[in-house]
């Protein structure tokens, strides 16, 4: 099972994420957290991404998707994952289908949880308050902005990208945390049951004029 949790910084990618692990023992992938490990580790990637990452801004498609490209060879994966916050941006979906295409492999359901912004302010600020302070970079009121905007403006797009292809679900991310579990386990089920080849394939061409958006 290959599932994508689209969605704003503080929708709850990461919450449901996991609650998909328990339930479904498939890996989360969250490139947020790899590129965390990679800046604490002060390897070259974490070296590239660390000020970006502060910045609230996205770092570079090539890096990413060569970290997905590797970690999705690792034998853990071979079941199914979970992509938390990745794809980001058109050229990464791009860059995903023509990876999994390779491997004979295909994307089950993408789940958008929609959310509204003003709660999502307060969601962070009030993760922020519990943790006893900014716990990441990336946890205050200028960078969660910068991250809206790039939201907005880069992935965004996705979700009628995916949409079109036939693989969207979209969930109202506003209501509790196990009810928001429930429809996204709704969605899963209806996507085992959709007819094998019934989908239309993903479109590798007309989103170019976006990719630089
Ligand atoms: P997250 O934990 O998913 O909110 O990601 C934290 C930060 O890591 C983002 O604001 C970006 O700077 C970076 N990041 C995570 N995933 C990606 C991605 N798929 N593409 C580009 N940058 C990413």
């Amino acid at each position: 099972m290959r599932i994508i949790l689209l969605g704003p910084p503080g929708a709850g990618k990461g919450t449901q994420a996991r609650r998909l692990v328990e339930r479904h023992g498939i890996v989360q992938l969250s490139t947020g957290d790899m590129l965390r490990a990679a800046v604490a580790a002060d390897t070259p990637v974490g070296r590239q991404a660390k000020d970006v990452m502060a910045r609230g801004q996205l770092v570079p498609d090539d890096v990413v998707v060569a970290i997905v490209a590797d970690r999705i060879e690792e034998p853990d994966c071979a079941h199914g994952f979970i992509l938390d916050g990745f794809p980001r941006t058109v050229g990464q979906a791009e860059a995903l289908e023509r990876m999994l295409r390779e491997k004979g492999l295909g994307l089950d359901v993408v789940i958008e949880l929609q959310v509204d912004e003003a709660a999502l302010i307060e969601r962070v600020e009030t993760r922020v308050a519990e943790s006893g302070g900014a716990v990441r970079a990336d946890d205050n009121a200028e960078a969660l902005h910068e991250r809206l905007e790039v939201y907005r403006t880069q992935t965004a797009p996705l979700v009628a990208y995916y949409r079109e292809a036939g693989r969207l679900a979209s969930i109202d991310g506003m209501r509790p945390v196990d009810e928001v579990s429930a429809a996204i386990d709704e969605a899963i089920t209806a996507s085992a049951a959709r007819p094998a080849g019934g989908d239309r394939n993903l479109r590798e061409s007309g989103h170019a004029d976006r990719r630089s958006a």
